[in-house]
């Protein structure tokens, strides 16, 4: 039998009623065979990087065990970003979801589709605030720093992350 691999699943929008969006796509992630949502983030409403010309982002991370290699896994989040109509056009430009895998267990992978852990989670305040909430001992496998650790050596004061109070 397969053992199960922890994983951290960042999701975004900002295309329609991204809360919304995101808050779909956890559910099609519950319904995935082979994968198992185990703990949730907040949502954060967040400030675009990169291209600053689009509205803000909703973002959260999900915290999961996974049956699916990291291949698979991320065909199925291909898949739930196609059929919730997510057209690619620019990078790191407005979409109504984005699934990405951040890490798979300790896994360090270099293929031209998937780099795992995700290559940008160390800039990124929209990933590392969810993160650091869900598992705040979590470590890069390379870099062996905890998601805590890593929002403590970004600079202040750049892009912008807000916790969305549900009420
Ligand atoms: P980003 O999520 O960095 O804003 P995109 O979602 O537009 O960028 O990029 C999608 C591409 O990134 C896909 O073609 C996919 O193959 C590739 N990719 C590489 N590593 C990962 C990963 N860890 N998780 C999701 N997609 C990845
Ligand atoms: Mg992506």
């Amino acid at each position: 039998m397969n053992i199960p691999v922890k994983v951290f699943i960042g999701i975004g929008s900002n295309i329609g009623n991204s809360l919304e969006n995101c808050e779909i796509a956890v559910e099609r992630l519950k319904r995935l065979e082979g994968f198992f949502v185990r703990k949730m983030s907040s949502w954060y409403r967040t400030e675009p990087v990169g291209f600053k010309e689009q509205e803000w982002f909703v973002n959260g991370v999900v915290m999961g065990d996974s049956l699916l290699d990291a291949e698979s896994l991320l065909r199925e989040l291909q898949n739930i970003e196609k059929e919730m109509g997510r057209v690619r056009k620019v990078k790191w430009g407005p979409r109504v979801i984005d699934l990405d895998i951040l890490s798979y267990g300790d896994q360090l992978i270099h293929l031209p589709h998937l780099k795992v852990p995700h290559p940008e989670l160390p800039n990124r305040r929209f990933v590392l605030e969810p993160l650091c909430e869900v598992d705040p001992d979590w470590r890069h496998p390379l870099m062996g720093l905890t998601a805590c650790k890593m929002l403590e050596k970004l600079p202040c004061g750049e892009q912008r992350v807000e916790r969305i109070d549900v009420v």
